[in-house]
């Protein structure tokens, strides 16, 4: 059997190990310090945010966002359907109520049509929703001129979950940069890793000097232990953190090669009719965190993207379906949904492809070849 083709593996650049050894020889092992605070200044920097509270994880960062805009039990949160499920998870820690949202075709994120109708809707009922989620997915900016606008007009703020997109623009602005909270993950399959790890992104410094000290258990000020709010252990490590400014100094880079990657897959299939590629939009600019394609089975004999998946996964190469959207998902199963099919249908037909920013050409060609064999027989 050849090696093993994963869909998205960490890929550590030259200066991590340097780093977490400096948190060693310094006795940094603690979830503060300098690496911690260059980490923050430095996507700072990368992202034009203000102010960064480099946390345990996106997911943690999307909690807080909640607490921070004050989501508390049975408010309404409006959440894009497709997406990971920590994109909606947070909103039933604070207990709140979760109303998702269709997608459109050209992003695949939000659809600004459907978040309208849902925000009239729960206007309408008495129940003006308390945040709009917006997910940048696969590293695809969401369409946010048409949301900001929603936004202002009806003044509900944006948590820009951004967990897919560092290093994507939107008309020259960065991912992360669009919430009046965003986030960030660096888990272990993104686009940069600290192996876990995430970040929460504002303008408001207030919100993240607030957001620092509820991530340490929110201490008051005192010699003693005292507490007058319930707090929560969510920062980020400093020897992680250490690994974060290594692979921030290779941010560019990576972007490139997931570029390649899509490009590169995006020739090879030119050619056969039925697969379908996301294009970037005018001002769109994605990461391509992963590369996903389209399966139209009327136009390939009845060949599934489920069919791919199976024959990649015979050749020892990974790929996944889609994400599953939230309000077709068991646990949100209770939950109102505001659209069409459009999320649905990308979930039944689409396909991730290995898009690690270190496949190799013969790694590439290897994913090509199983698919061209598929279709081999078809034409
Ligand atoms: C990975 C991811 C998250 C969660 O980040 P973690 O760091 O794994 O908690 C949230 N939203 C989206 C869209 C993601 O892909």
């Amino acid at each position: 059997m050849e090696n093993k083709i994963w869909l998205s593996s960490p890929h550590m650049g030259s200066n991590e190990l340097e780093y977490v050894k400096k948190a060693f020889e310094t006795n940094w092992i603690a979830p503060l310090g300098p690496f911690v605070d260059k980490f923050e200044s430095d996507l700072a920097k990368i992202t034009g945010v203000n102010n960064v509270a480099a946390l345990s994880s996106g997911t943690s960062a999307l909690h807080l966002a909640l607490i921070l805009l004050g989501v508390a039990e049975n408010d309404i949160v409006l959440c894009q359907s497709m997406t990971f499920s920590a994109s909606a998870n947070p909103i039933k820690y604070q207990k709140a109520t979760p109303v998702f949202i269709d997608s459109e075709y050209e992003t695949w994120n939000i659809c600004p049509k459907s978040l309208k109708e849902a925000i009239l809707k729960y206007i309408g009922l008495g129940k003006k929703p308390k945040a709009i989620i917006v997910v940048d997915l696969y590293g695809m900016p969401a369409k946010f001129n048409e949301i900001i606008e929603l936004s202002n007009e009806y003044q509900i703020p944006i948590i820009e979950d951004a967990a897919e997109a560092l290093g994507s623009t939107y008309f020259g602005k960065a991912c992360g940069s669009f919430g009046a909270f965003s986030i960030l993950s660096f888990n272990g399959n993104k686009i940069i890793t600290t192996s876990s790890g995430g970040a929460l992104l504002s303008n408001n410094e207030d919100s993240i000097k607030e957001a620092r000290n509820l991530a340490t258990q929110a201490r008051d000020h005192a010699p003693h232990y005292q507490h007058s709010k319930v707090g929560y252990n969510y920062r980020l490590s400093n020897v992680l953190a250490g690994i974060g400014i290594g692979q921030l100094e290779v941010l560019g880079e990576r972007v490139k090669m997931r570029r390649r990657n899509f490009e590169f897959y995006k020739n090879a299939f030119s050619n056969i009719p039925g697969i379908s590629f996301l294009d970037e939009p005018e001002g769109f600019y994605s990461n391509r965190w992963l590369t996903c394609i389209l399966v139209d089975s009327k136009n390939t004999n009845g060949i599934r993207s489920e069919d791919l998946r199976l024959a990649l996964d015979k050749e020892n190469i990974e790929s996944r379906p889609l994400w599953k959207p939230m309000h077709l998902q068991p646990v949100f199963s209770d939950t109102d949904f505001v659209g069409g099919d459009v999320c649905e249908q990308l979930f039944n037909n689409g396909l991730c492809l290995p898009s690690g920013s270190n496949l190799n050409e013969v790694d590439l060609k290897r994913v090509v070849r199983v698919i061209e064999q598929k279709f081999k027989y078809v034409y």
